[in-house]
């Protein structure tokens, strides 16, 4: 009989239905900071409207973009960033092997360099997450 390691809290829960939730608890304090910033860029410059904030977010910043802009969207009503566009551009990872110096762009799924299998490094982008422009009236 297969036992049990571990309970979730509500017993009538699978603990994967509640991995989403945890996912978005990310996104949505990285979406807090941003809101920050967009609010302390438009007070600086006297505006009343932010139309858009554009984003870039790295492959490696562990975020996932639709998360990120739900987020973002939720949390900016009431604000002077309600209703603006969010526009993100993911940077992907490239990292530099450590045996032959070449460059290299990876997926999540192998950090091994093509030319000579030697492992990556250092890394050069894909850890990106920084607000590029805001537009606003
Ligand atoms: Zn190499």
């Amino acid at each position: 009989m297969a036992r049990r390691l571990w309970q979730p809290a509500w017993p009538h829960r699978e603990p994967r239905e509640l991995l989403p939730i945890i996912t978005i608890m990310h996104e949505l304090s990285i979406a807090q900071s941003l809101l920050k910033i967009v609010q302390d860029e438009s007070k600086k410059h006297g505006v009343t409207r932010v139309t858009r904030v554009c984003v870039r977010i790295g492959t490696l910043s562990a975020i996932v973009p639709e998360a990120l802009s739900f987020s973002f969207e939720v949390i900016s009503k009431s604000t002077v960033a309600e209703g603006a566009a969010f526009d993100i551009e993911v940077v992907p990872a490239r990292v530099r092997c450590a045996n032959c110096n070449t460059d290299f762009e990876v997926d999540s799924s192998s950090f091994l360099c093509p030319k000579c299998e030697g492992f990556a490094s250092e890394i050069i982008s894909g850890k990106e997450l920084e607000i590029t422009h805001i537009e606003a009236e």
